[in-house]
């Protein structure tokens, strides 16, 4: 009974690990079909939206103030629609290429990305007459450039939410739990509502007026880079008093 019992546990076990090992291979199938359709429908729709800004644009230099008033606000309006078409493709593009062109991880100081990120960010940093300060950063394993992007995201982000005749405050720390660090990028800003605070993770989510440029991909591109780093990504806001967004990484073990 037993050798019974035990033969037919292992043709199950066989049985089962024979369809899951199918579903991976179908489901990293589908996942790099998706991957294709996403980047060559963003690609291939950049060309006649280049056209159609173009003659929009020439049309505007041509013609303001030589047709009505509300001639002008069309073109405007479509101006600037077509350009904010033209900016969330063009992220829309660089958030698929996040996997497609991912770099293998290598041993990365966080201190010198920070210090590459504000070299980057200095006009804003400087038109904003923001304060940036940090601790002393780790060195972690993973993407250089993607874990630049997640800074530069959450940096920029800060600059450009800040509230009305206040200088933007932000400062950048990290400290080691068990396995991981966690990372706190901390302003004085807008802050955000307790009801949009994980909505703000999803691609094109954004909760401000145009008042605020930005496409809305900022964060779910800092989501996709975190999560191929396995850590997770949050943040905690109080409307008027500010956000700190914190994320983590693996630490490194010796
Ligand atoms: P974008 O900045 O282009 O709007 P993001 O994906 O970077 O797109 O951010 C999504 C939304 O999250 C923003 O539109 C804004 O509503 C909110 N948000 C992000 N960062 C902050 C911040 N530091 N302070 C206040 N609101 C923020």
């Amino acid at each position: 009974m037993g050798v019974f019992a035990t033969a037919r546990d292992i043709t199950e076990r066989k049985i089962i690990e024979e369809q899951l090992a199918k579903s991976a291979a179908i489901l990293e199938q589908s996942n790099r079909d998706l991957q294709q359709y996403s980047y060559i429908t963003t690609h291939d729709l950049q060309e006649p939206l280049r056209v159609i800004a173009g003659f929009l644009q020439l049309l505007e230099h041509r013609y303001k103030g030589k047709l009505d008033r509300d001639a002008d606000e069309f073109i405007d309006f479509a101006v600037n629609a077509a350009v904010r078409l033209q900016n969330m493709i063009n992220d829309l593009m660089i958030y698929t290429r996040l996997e497609s062109r991912a770099k293998p991880f290598e041993s990365t100081d966080c201190n010198l990305v920070l210090t590459e990120t504000l070299k980057r960010l200095q006009s804003e940093i400087e038109a904003t007459r923001a304060t940036v300060t940090h601790d002393v950063l780790p060195v972690v394993m993973g993407d250089r450039d993607q874990i630049l992007t997640v800074f530069k995201n959450l940096l920029i982000n800060s600059l450009k939410f800040h509230l009305k005749d206040v200088a933007p405050v932000i400062h950048v720390s990290a400290h080691r739990t068990k396995n991981e660090w966690l990372f706190r990028v901390t302003d004085n800003g807008i802050g955000i509502a307790p009801r949009n605070q994980n909505e703000i993770f999803t691609v094109f989510k954004r909760f401000v007026g145009r008042e605020y440029p930005g496409t809305g991909m900022g964060l779910a591109m800092c989501k996709k880079i975190i999560d191929r780093h396995e850590g997770r990504i949050w943040v905690e806001s109080e409307p008027e008093k500010g956000s700190t967004f914190y994320f983590t990484l693996p630490a490194v073990t010796e």
